[in-house]
């Protein structure tokens, strides 16, 4: 039987990839999103992939969407925990709620929904999680505090996770993506985003698919002897 997966924040951007990625590795993929119902619905009509809406940040939504996916799909076996959002400045300027909201989405996120999926796959000894994370979460970014260590606790999380799943078929990495040519980095300033490229060794923004490839291979049959690690897509940019 197909294995199913959600991917949070699975209907555009590196998400969208993500889930495309797994449908075409023969896994049945329910891709979670926040509001953008137009995004979504074009993405279902597109790839015949399903979509959920809940908010990540939210504990109870969270364990209400995964038992409706289980209701609609079956048990799942895989998760990708890609759901991210940014709200930068720099600490002078940066409120307790623009600190609270990436906190909240992008790591309690990763709590959230591992929480609701994760007893079924040591029950079934067998389950992939992989968290998003991102080469600020390993190096930091000015303007970025909470983003930053959002990210960077979402590589400690993975560690620990992975250590609770390990004698029981579970998987736990991250991938710590570079600059990914998505909304998420159209929202960078031109004069901002022109430095950063100059920073990537390979001169270019990544692509969403370059990203997903990594995940379907971490989610794969094939990987279970890799749990615990963080793959770093970036473009050489881990160099410098
Ligand atoms: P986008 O902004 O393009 O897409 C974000 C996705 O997350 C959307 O599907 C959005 O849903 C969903 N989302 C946002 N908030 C929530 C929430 N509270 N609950 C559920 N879903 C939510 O982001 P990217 O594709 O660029 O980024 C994906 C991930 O990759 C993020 O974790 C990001 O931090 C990480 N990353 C991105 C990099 C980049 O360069 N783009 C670099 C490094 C890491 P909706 O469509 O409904 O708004």
């Amino acid at each position: 039987m197909a294995k199913v997966a959600i991917v949070t924040g699975g209907t555009r951007g590196i998400g969208e990839a993500i889930s495309l990625a797994l449908k075409d590795a023969g896994v049945t993929v329910a891709a979670n999103y926040a509001g953008n119902e137009e995004k979504a619905k074009a993405f279902t009509e597109k790839t015949g992939i399903a979509s959920y809406k809940w908010d990540v940040g939210d504990y109870d939504a969270c364990q209400e969407g995964v038992k409706q996916v289980q209701a609609d799909l079956g048990h799942v076996d895989i998760l990708v925990n890609n759901a991210g959002i940014t709200r930068d400045g720099t600490i002078l300027k940066m409120t307790y709620e623009m600190w609270d909201d990436v906190m909240r989405i992008n790591l309690g996120g990763c709590f959230n929904m591992s929480k609701a999926v994760f007893p079924g796959m040591r029950e079934r000894k067998w389950g992939r999680i992989v968290n998003i994370g991102s080469i600020n979460g390993q190096a930091g970014q000015y303007g970025q505090v909470n983003y930053a260590a959002a990210k960077s606790g979402i590589h400690g999380f993975t560690k620990a996770l992975a250590q609770e799943g390990a004698r029981a078929g579970v998987t736990v990495n991250a991938l710590a993506p570079g600059y990914i040519d998505t909304d998420m980095v159209a929202a960078v300033p031109a004069d901002v985003l022109e430095k950063i490229v100059a920073k990537i060794p390979v001169g270019r923004l990544g692509q969403a698919h370059e990203i997903a490839r990594g995940v379907a291979f971490l989610c794969s049959d094939d990987a279970g002897f890799i749990t615990g690690t963080t793959l770093s897509l970036n473009g050489g940019q881990h160099m410098y």
